[in-house]
């Protein structure tokens, strides 16, 4: 993923590229979650930056480096970011996809086993989060849990692909039935964007 950095000083909401998902999630789900909360990491990230030290710094960098309330709101852009746009109503499937496609076959012994690991980590993961697929340093895959804000760039991964498990991604549409969240996505998960962060 290439680094996202300022402009003019100001991190921008990102546009988000379809009005919904299908049966997965809502309209309504997507405007919350895009419209007012992703809106609100912008802000509070934007009225801490001039102060912080990092001014000019790419988002990853604040990532990285940063911590407290920059660190959460920072973190959370970049989530939603990865998060947003690794999804189409008119998504290229995996089959069509050959480098990830091998590599999960390689690393997982199956897309089945794949996306089950992923989907357990992301139902089991206590509270708020974000579950995973990345590439550690030897370019392995591998499926992680993280909670909060956190991000697998603070933990020398590079992110291909995650699921928010915060309640406000999902409770408008499934209430407490995170697990039928997670299951209704695949259809919507753009491989072609996922390798693009390969
Ligand atoms: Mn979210």
């Amino acid at each position: 993923m290439k680094e996202i950095l300022p402009v003019n000083g100001s991190f921008q909401l990102m546009e988000l590229p379809y009005p919904e998902l299908g049966q997965a999630v809502s309209a309504a789900t997507l405007s919350y979650h895009h419209g007012r909360h992703l809106r609100t990491y912008v802000d509070n990230l934007n009225k801490a930056l001039p102060d912080s030290g990092f001014a000019g710094r790419s988002l990853q960098e604040i990532v990285r480096h940063a911590d407290g309330a920059l660190f959460n709101n920072a973190g959370q852009v970049l989530n939603h970011t990865l998060y947003f746009e690794q999804f189409s109503p008119a998504a290229t499937r995996l089959s069509e996809v050959s480098d990830i496609y091998n590599l999960l076959l390689r690393d997982f012994g199956s897309v089945e086993a794949f996306c089950k690991e992923f989907e357990q980590k992301g139902a089991s993961l206590f509270g708020s989060g974000w579950v995973w697929l990345s590439a550690d340093d030897s370019g392995k895959l591998v499926v992680t849990q993280h909670a909060n804000a956190d991000n697998p760039v603070c933990h020398n991964l590079k992110p291909l692909l995650t699921f928010d498990v915060w309640e406000h991604a999902y409770y408008l549409d499934y209430q407490n039935r995170r697990a039928d969240y997670l299951a209704a996505l695949w259809p919507f998960v753009d491989w072609q964007v996922v390798a693009g962060r390969l």
